[in-house]
């Protein structure tokens, strides 16, 4: 039988992404929608772990389900590790992804490639109604770049420079990009923890 996730996020694109991350296994991905009255917690960890833990409880205990949640952003090294998880914050909540990227171009203006040092960072966290989890916390690691390049991808992609690659993460496809990317090693890896623990591993 295929294991039931909840996705605990009200953003249908977070949904779609894990959906695809975990195209191949047997897991049944499932959002909100069908879930009427849950309502989000605030975000109020200090770390990108305690923000996913927040999220995933707080879905299981509502809703009695296994739920799923994770916390990401982007630490730059030239930048002390921020905006890390402060990333869809960053300028305040209302600036546009172009904004943000050209504010950290401009912050890091004419430093050298070796001191363009920054990762991508994920927890990724399963709940269970009993309040038990099991955790990941994965990163991707890159260059920030001299000038935004490529369509595609979300937030701060288009300034992430993976040198494996040649190019940055908004100009590879979305299978590429889950392939490598924080996320796409997080989620993967906490259901793994969870089939692992329920063959009682
Ligand atoms: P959250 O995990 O939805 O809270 O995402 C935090 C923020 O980090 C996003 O709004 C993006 O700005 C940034 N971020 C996280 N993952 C990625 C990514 O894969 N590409 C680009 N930006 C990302």
């Amino acid at each position: 039988m295929p294991t039931r996730l909840l996705i605990a996020t009200s953003n249908p694109h977070k949904v779609q992404e894990i959906a695809e991350i975990l195209g191949s296994s047997d897991v049944q991905i499932e959002g909100l929608d069908g879930c009427e009255g849950v309502t989000m917690p605030e975000e109020t960890g200090s770390t990108f772990l305690e923000n996913a833990r927040i999220k995933a409880r707080s879905v299981a205990e509502q809703t009695g389900r296994t739920a799923l949640a994770d916390d990401s952003g982007i630490c730059i090294d030239a930048l002390a590790g921020e905006p890390g998880v402060r990333s869809n914050r960053f300028l305040g909540e209302q600036a546009t992804a172009e904004e943000r990227n050209n504010a950290i171009l401009s912050l890091l203006a004419g430093r050298p490639p070796e001191e363009r040092g920054a990762r991508f960072v994920c927890a990724a966290c399963i709940a269970f109604p009993s309040g038990e989890t099991v955790e990941a916390l994965e990163t991707c690691s890159g260059v920030i770049a001299r000038r935004p390049s490529g369509g595609g991808g979300f937030g701060y992609d288009p300034i992430f420079y993976f040198p494996e690659y040649n190019c940055t993460l908004a100009e590879v496809s979305s299978e590429l990009k889950n392939n490598v990317s924080h996320r796409g090693k997080a989620v993967r890896r906490v259901v793994q923890l969870l089939k692992e623990r329920s063959r009682g591993c």
